[in-house]
């Protein structure tokens, strides 16, 4: 139903039009149906309400109703204001300190490991930094293994501490082999868990606490919906992270989390994930994004 939303428009103000009296009320009942169709695509609903609110306001003043293309004109107010609403344009990674730390968070299955592997690759390959992976996931041995696989694929260095069961100590350790060994970047992969619970949000505090990240980056399958706002609002209260990561935008979600994650927890998003390889990531356009959410 989301297909053609500018055709769903134009037609909308052509039968408008033509009944010969456009009012505030029909203008009202157009921002309904497009209310449906950020909902539709994930929007939660007070964003959804206060965006419409906005672009009906936006609409009459610019004359919409009398202009020659109203779909037209009215899917480039849309465009431009949800990008808006996503923060106008791409936001850059804090990288000004040596070694520059950036700490990974998010829940089990949301990416985490996999973009920290891409991030890893994207600073080295587009950026010229030399980064190091360190493995902080201690409770699933077969998360330090995909990290080590990810950063034999990028030819990355990985740290792990087989031994060690100890999220600061390992996060520490990591930044120092990485001033020992000259890498200007440290990646610290950590724990996630199926659901937010307290221990986990006490550990990953700790972490911060202690090895000070200059990005808190928290990563969120984008095909979750409304629940990736919720998960969103309980890290950042807990952590107050500087940047989201929206994975798995390769799948058939229209990504309208992206506008409510912005709306709910007012930081930016700076990456995006389209798929399982090392290539998939993408630095996040509020543009690009908003005319993939109007479809
Ligand atoms: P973690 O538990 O948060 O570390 O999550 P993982 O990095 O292990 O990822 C969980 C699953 O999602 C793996 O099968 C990944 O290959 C897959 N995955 C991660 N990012 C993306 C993405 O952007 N697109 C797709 N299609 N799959 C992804």
């Amino acid at each position: 139903m989301f297909e053609n939303l500018q055709d769903k428009l134009d037609r909308a103000f052509k039968v408008l039009k033509g009944q010969g009296s456009i009012t505030e009320i029909n203008v009202a009942e157009t921002m309904k149906e497009i209310r449906k169709a950020l909902l539709d695509a994930d929007v939660n609903y007070k964003t959804a309400k206060t965006f419409t609110d906005e672009v009906k306001v936006k609409a009459l003043g610019q004359n919409v109703l009398t202009s020659v293309s109203p779909g037209q004109l009215l899917t480039k107010i849309m465009n431009d204001e949800l990008a808006e609403l996503m923060g106008g344009t791409a936001t850059e990674l804090n990288l000004t300190t040596n070694p520059t730390v950036i700490l990974i968070a998010g829940l089990n299955g949301a990416g985490k490991t996999t973009f920290s592997g891409k991030l890893a690759n994207y600073l080295k390959t587009q950026k010229g930094r030399k980064p190091l992976l360190v493995a902080g996931d201690v409770y699933r041995p077969a998360a330090i293994t995909q990290l080590q696989v990810l950063g034999e694929q990028t030819g990355i260095p990985v740290y792990a501490n087989l031994e060690s069961k100890d999220p600061i100590a390992i996060a520490m350790e990591g930044i120092a082999e990485a001033k020992r060994n000259g890498n200007n970047v440290v990646i610290l992969d950590t724990a996630g868990r199926l659901a937010i619970d307290e221990e986990m949000m006490n550990e990953i505090a700790a972490v911060k606490a202690n090895a000070k990240p200059d990005e808190i980056l928290f990563v969120v399958d984008a095909m979750t919906g409304q629940d990736a706002v919720n998960t969103a609002k309980a890290f950042n209260d807990r952590l107050d992270f500087t940047g989201v990561v929206l994975t798995k935008l390769d799948g058939d979600t229209r990504g309208g989390a992206a506008l409510s994650i912005k709306s709910v927890v007012n930081k930016p998003i700076k990456f995006i994930g389209t798929g399982e390889k090392m290539e998939a990531l993408d630095v996040f356009y509020p543009d690009r994004m908003a005319s993939r959410i109007l479809g």
